[in-house]
């Protein structure tokens, strides 16, 4: 029924466990599990078992978990804030449930939920912070499934910023009036400097901005991350790009980088399309960079989203030095580069063993010039080449590594929206190369791969990279 919200019938609640004994009882595997997830809390685990097995007391040795090795009797639940009924037999477990609730503890049956007063929950523990997933007994797996997707939204730091926030509650509660200013500066804290710095590992800076947003009223200021989107797919984006695709104010993204991941972001997140593919009208990298200056400045929180790999061709350099002279903080958050993926695509090696030990990632350009750049060599003696920007030069490429003594057998794999639903494999040789250029029919991103270590690439799903001109020379 819609705006009508269905009653639990088990409801959570956080039980102050710190110090207090919890008793398992039972030595086998349920035992075992019940144990781990308590040692996830402070309380005092005993577990009550004549005959545990040995993994039970291999892990209770290693976690300073008491086994008391006798045959289970009431008196063993004494003193117990939640007990354990895990013998894995009906009768003894339901014995130990009568006995907990004569006492008044509540007592939970493992697998018997008809026998539970409480339920256990899936557990995202990030202390002080947890979050519980519950779904009354009918789905471990649903439970398991929630669990992991939250523990991926939730940064590793999230428990030590709360602690952080848990110590300056107070100096808050008198220094910052109740209301909107209260509730600014916390969101400046939780989402701002002081999370970053915690995120860093950095406890010092994460109080300096603690106390900066104390006496400035909680105006945060602006941030910007220099994010590698991946090749394309969605799910190639790092959890971190995601947490701050998430909580950005503001999205600056290249053309490269698909809809379906700037989607990803924040939904009322300000959007700005930075440029720039052959043809279309686009910001200059100065314009772009004075932009990110003046998003900073402003106080946002700005994603700036690059496809691949942000430190790879990505004039992440001119944009770091701008933010750098404006006193601008800034991060970068590495991605998956477009060689990666293509790589990945191919089922090729980048590396193999006695074949190719090194790598060089170029984008050909500098092969215009007359001297032979450095790489050049390194293809020579055996060097995986991997071509960004590669269709314009694929001629001038081929021809200078020819040039310069590379044999014209040379493997090359070519990838065209590595990644993607639509992508294009295609192989040949060093002399096949130049019909790249000639390809009109690929109008996506390529990503040209040069080196013996291509011969261990899968070319079920590739084509011959020269087939067309081949197939027109014929008629
Ligand atoms: N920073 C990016 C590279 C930007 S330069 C990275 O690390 O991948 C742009 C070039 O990257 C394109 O011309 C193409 O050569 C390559 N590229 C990017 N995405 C690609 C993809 N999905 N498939 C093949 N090549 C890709």
């Amino acid at each position: 029924m819609s705006g009508e919200t269905a009653r639990l019938n088990a409801f959570p609640v956080f039980m102050r466990v710190e110090g207090r004994r919890v008793a398992i009882v039972g030595g086998g595997e349920e035992a075992l599990a019940k144990a781990r997830l308590m040692a996830q809390s402070s309380a005092q685990i005993v577990i009550v078992a004549e005959a545990p097995e040995a993994a039970l007391v291999e892990w209770a040795s290693a976690n300073g978990v008491a086994v008391v090795r006798e045959a289970y009797e009431a008196g063993h639940l004494h003193g117990a804030a939640l007990v354990f009924a895990a013998t894995g037999d009906e009768a003894s477990d339901g014995a130990v449930v009568a006995d907990a609730r004569a006492r008044s503890i509540p007592v939970n049956a493992v697998d018997r939920p008809e026998l539970c007063d409480f339920f256990t929950p899936a557990l995202v523990n990030r202390a002080p912070v947890a979050v519980a997933i519950g779904t009354e007994g009918a789905g471990p797996i649903l439970a398991q499934m929630l669990r992991a997707a939250i523990d991926r939204m939730l940064p590793p730091s999230l428990g030590r910023l709360a602690a952080l926030a848990a110590a300056y509650r107070d100096r808050v509660e008198t220094s910052v009036p109740k209301g909107a200013a209260r509730r600014r500066f916390w969101k400046s804290f939780f989402a701002g400097a002081a999370s970053r710095a915690i995120a860093r590992g950095d406890e010092a800076s994460a109080r300096n901005a603690a106390e900066g947003l104390l006496s400035s009223d909680g105006v945060e200021t602006g941030h910007i991350a220099l994010v590698g989107a991946g090749p394309g797919a969605e799910d190639l984006l790092t959890l971190r790009a995601q947490r701050l695709l998430m909580e950005a104010d503001v999205i600056v993204h290249d053309a490269l980088v698909p809809e379906a991941v700037v989607a990803m972001g924040r939904r009322d997140a300000e959007r700005i399309h930075a440029g720039k593919r052959k043809g279309c009208h686009s910001k200059t990298q100065a314009e772009i960079s004075e932009l990110l200056v003046e998003l900073g400045r402003a106080g946002k929180r700005v994603v700036r989203l690059k496809s691949g790999d942000p430190l790879v061709f990505g004039r992440a350099g001119e944009e770091m030095s701008a933010l750098r002279d404006a006193g601008i903080s800034y991060e970068i958050v590495p991605g998956i580069t477009a060689a990666f993926a293509a790589a990945a695509d191919f089922e090729l090696p980048l590396t193999l063993r006695g074949i190719a030990s090194s790598m060089v990632f170029t984008t050909g350009h500098d092969l215009k010039g007359r001297a032979l750049p450095d790489w050049a060599k390194l293809a020579i003696s055996g060097a995986t080449v991997a071509v960004y920007m590669g269709r314009s030069t694929a001629a001038e490429v081929a021809g200078r590594l020819q040039d310069a003594g590379l044999s014209p057998d040379t493997a090359v794999a070519v990838v065209e929206n590595a990644s993607l639903g639509n992508r294009r494999l295609a192989h040949g040789t060093l002399a096949d190369l130049p019909a790249l250029s000639e390809r009109d029919d690929m109008t996506g991103p390529v990503l040209t791969i040069i080196g013996d270590a291509v011969a261990g690439a899968n070319f079920d799903r590739s084509e011959p990279l020269a087939a067309r001109k081949r197939a027109a020379a014929r008629v």
